[in-house]
């Protein structure tokens, strides 16, 4: 269930935040009556900046999915989500682009090795070239209409 994150303070109701990221904790603070909260967020591979990343408002709405345990902002000007840098597995700052380019890389890898399994698979039960190039072109033809 998707919860929408309110500010606990009594008498305050306050539904938009300022969000930034500590170590491993999401802090969230309340725009209204200034009330700090923090989320665990140490099974994000990606730090959430400050800002959106559209609009560059900079309070966001909160949400909480209670099944998974994850956590959604939202600007509350435009509905976009903040603007976050990805991490990566050294632990270096690398933007969604190169995250993207990175898992494409090993998407690839992992793809020539079932050819290769392929080939020798039908090497194995003595079929014929065209067999296997129809097979890569599959193989291309899938590559091409899954946009990243
Ligand atoms: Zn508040
Ligand atoms: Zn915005």
């Amino acid at each position: 269930m998707i919860r929408t994150v309110v500010c606990e303070k009594e008498g305050c109701s306050g539904n938009s935040f300022y969000i930034y990221t500590e170590e491993k904790n999401l802090i969230l603070i309340c725009s209204e009556c200034g009330d700090r909260y923090s989320f665990d967020v140490s099974f994000c591979d990606y730090v959430l900046l400050s800002s959106c990343c559209k609009c560059n408002n900079d309070t966001f709405k909160i949400f909480k999915d209670t099944e998974k345990e994850s956590i959604y902002a939202r600007c509350t000007e435009c509905g976009n989500p903040p603007d976050k840098i990805y991490v990566d597995e050294g632990g270096t700052q690398v933007s969604y682009e190169q995250k993207k380019t990175d898992e494409i890389k090993d998407l690839i890898y992992r793809l020539n090795e079932k050819i290769e399994m392929m080939e020798n698979k039908i090497d194995i039960l003595g079929a014929d070239q065209q067999v296997v190039q129809q097979s890569l072109g599959y193989v291309a033809e899938f590559v091409q209409k899954n946009p990243w």
